[in-house]
C-alpha cells in the first residue's frame, strides 16, 4: 500500500481560524440579532483599482482574438512585467536587479513555501515567533522537524521569540543557522525593522553563509520613509537574501493572485564538495520544471499596477485601510490600551488588558463588544497575551468597533 508523507501527522490541527469560527457560530447562535464586526481576518476587501481592472479585461479581450492569445508564457513571468517591478519599485530604492534575478508567481504562499525545495534537508532553521504559520508548517511538511512539544515549538527549529522587550524584532541566534525568516513589515505584529536592525540580519548572514527569506508582503504599507522597502537596501544583501513580494495586499489580489520571488545571482550555497553553487540557477531550473507561468491576464492587471493611474489609485487604497489602523491604533491608545504596529503595516498588535489571555480577550471582545479579533497565542507560543486587529475592513465597521471597544474598557 502506499505510504502517506506522515510528517504531515506532526502537524497541530489548523486550530486558529477553525476555533475562531467556531466561537463566532456559537455566538451568533445564541445572539442572533447581534451585528457581528470582524477585524480578524488578514483579507482586503476594497475592490481592485479601476485601472487595473481595465488592464485585467482587456487582457481578457486579448485571448479572444488570434492576434493577440497569448498560450504559455515564460515560467519566470513576463519581461514586461519584470522590468516594469524593477523600474518602479526596486530602482526609486537604489537597488539594481537584473530581469533575470525576478521570478513572477501566483503568489507569495506558494514561493515560502517552494523556496525550500531548493535547499538541503539538513540546513539548521531560523524562525520568529509569533509568525505567519507557512514559515514553520512548511518546514514540518519537508521533514526538517521532529515532533512539537507542549509549547508548539518543533524539535530542529531555532525559534526567535519576539516581546516587547525586543520591540517584536528577534536577536540574532546565539547558535550558527543557516536559514533565517525575516517578514517585514510583520504579520502579525505590524512590526518594522530599520536599516540599522536588518543590517545586523544581513552582516550575520554573510558571516555564516546563511541565506535571509524576506518576506516583504506588506512593504507598501510602510509610511515612515526611514524605514527600508526591501532587504536589498542594506549592504550586502544581494550576497544572502532572497525577497518575496505580492500583489495580495498591495493591490488586492488576494483572489487574482500574483507574487515576486528575487533571487541575486550571488546567492550561493554550497554543493556536497563544498564548492558554490548559484541559487538563483536552481530556481531557476524548479520554476521551469514544477510551473507554467502566472495567468497572462493576471499578469498584465499586475504591471497596470504601475501605471500612473493605476498607482495613484492602488495607493488611494492603501491610503484606507492606514487610516483604518489610525482609527483603530487611536481609539484604543485613548482608553489605555497599550498598542503595537499599525503605523507601517495594516496590523494592530495590542497587548491584552490587565493580563488576560490571548482567548479570554477574544472572548470577551466576542461577548461584550461583538467585534472579532485573532488572538495573539494562535501565531506562537510568544504570542500569548497579545491580540491581533487587522485594519482591511470596511470604514463604518472600523468606526463602529472601535467605538464600542472603547466604550466597553472606558
Ligand atoms: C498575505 C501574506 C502573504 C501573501 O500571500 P499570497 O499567497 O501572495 O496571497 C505573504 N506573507 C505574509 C506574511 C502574508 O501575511
Amino acid at each position: 500500500m502506499a505510504k502517506i508523507n506522515d510528517n504531515y501527522l506532526k502537524l497541530k490541527a489548523g486550530y486558529l481560524f477553525p476555533e475562531i469560527g467556531r466561537r463566532v457560530r456559537a455566538f451568533t447562535e445564541a445572539n442572533p440579532s447581534a451585528k457581528v464586526i470582524r477585524l480578524g481576518i488578514g483579507d482586503v476587501t476594497r475592490p481592485l483599482a479601476p485601472a487595473v481592472l481595465k488592464a485585467f479585461h482587456d487582457a481578457v479581450d486579448d485571448l479572444g482574438t488570434t492576434d493577440h492569445f497569448a498560450g504559455y508564457g515564460p515560467e519566470q513571468g513576463y519581461d514586461w512585467l519584470i522590468n516594469v517591478i524593477i523600474e518602479n519599485s526596486y530602482t526609486p530604492l537604489g537597488v539594481s536587479l537584473s530581469t533575470s534575478e525576478m521570478f513572477i508567481s501566483d503568489g507569495s504562499k506558494c514561493d515560502c513555501a517552494n523556496i525550500l525545495d531548493i535547499f538541503a534537508m539538513d540546513n539548521i532553521v531560523a524562525i520568529g515567533d509569533p509568525v505567519y504559520p507557512v514559515y514553520n508548517d512548511t518546514n514540518v511538511m519537508i521533514g526538517r522537524t521532529g515532533e512539537a512539544d507542549d509549547k508548539g515549538y518543533y524539535k530542529g527549529i531555532v525559534y526567535l521569540p519576539c516581546n516587547e522587550a525586543n520591540g517584536f524584532i528577534p536577536a540574532l541566534p546565539t547558535e550558527k543557522v543557516d536559514i533565517i525568516y525575516l517578514c517585514f513589515p510583520n504579520n502579525p505584529t505590524g512590526v518594522v525593522a530599520s536599516k540599522a536592525e536588518l543590517k545586523k540580519w544581513v552582516d550575520y548572514a554573510n558571516a555564516n553563509d546563511a541565506v535571509i527569506f524576506f518576506d516583504a508582503a506588506y512593504e507598501a504599507f510602510i509610511t515612515d520613509p526611514s524605514i527600508p522597502h526591501s532587504i536589498y537596501e542594506i549592504e550586502g544583501a544581494k550576497k544572502c537574501a532572497i525577497e518575496f513580494r505580492s500583489f495580495s495586499k498591495t493591490a488586492g489580489f488576494t483572489g487574482v493572485r500574483c507574487g515576486l520571488v528575487v533571487v541575486p545571482e550571488e546567492v550561493m550555497g554550497t554543493m556536497a564538495d563544498g564548492e558554490k553553487y548559484s541559487f538563483n540557477k536552481l530556481w531557476n531550473r524548479r520554476v521551469s520544471t514544477k510551473f507554467n507561468g502566472a495567468s497572462y491576464p493576471v499578469q498584465r492587471a499586475a504591471a497596470a499596477v504601475y501605471s500612473e493611474e493605476g498607482w495613484k489609485q492602488t495607493k488611494e487604497i492603501i491610503d484606507y485601510y492606514m487610516e483604518n489602523a489610525r482609527l483603530i491604533r487611536e481609539g484604543l491608545t485613548e482608553v489605555g490600551v497599550t498598542i503595537f504596529g499599525g503605523v507601517n503595516a495594516p496590523y494592530i498588535w495590542l497587548k491584552t488588558p490587565g493580563g488576560m489571555t490571548s482567548w479570554e480577550f477574544f472572548d470577551k471582545l466576542l461577548n461584550e463588544c461583538n467585534v472579532v479579533g485573532t488572538p495573539g497565542s494562535g501565531f506562537g507560543p510568544s504570542g500569548e497575551g497579545y491580540f491581533r486587529l487587522s485594519a482591511f475592513g470596511h470604514r463604518e465597521n472600523v468606526i463602529e468597533a472601535v467605538e464600542r471597544i472603547k466604550k466597553n474598557l472606558k
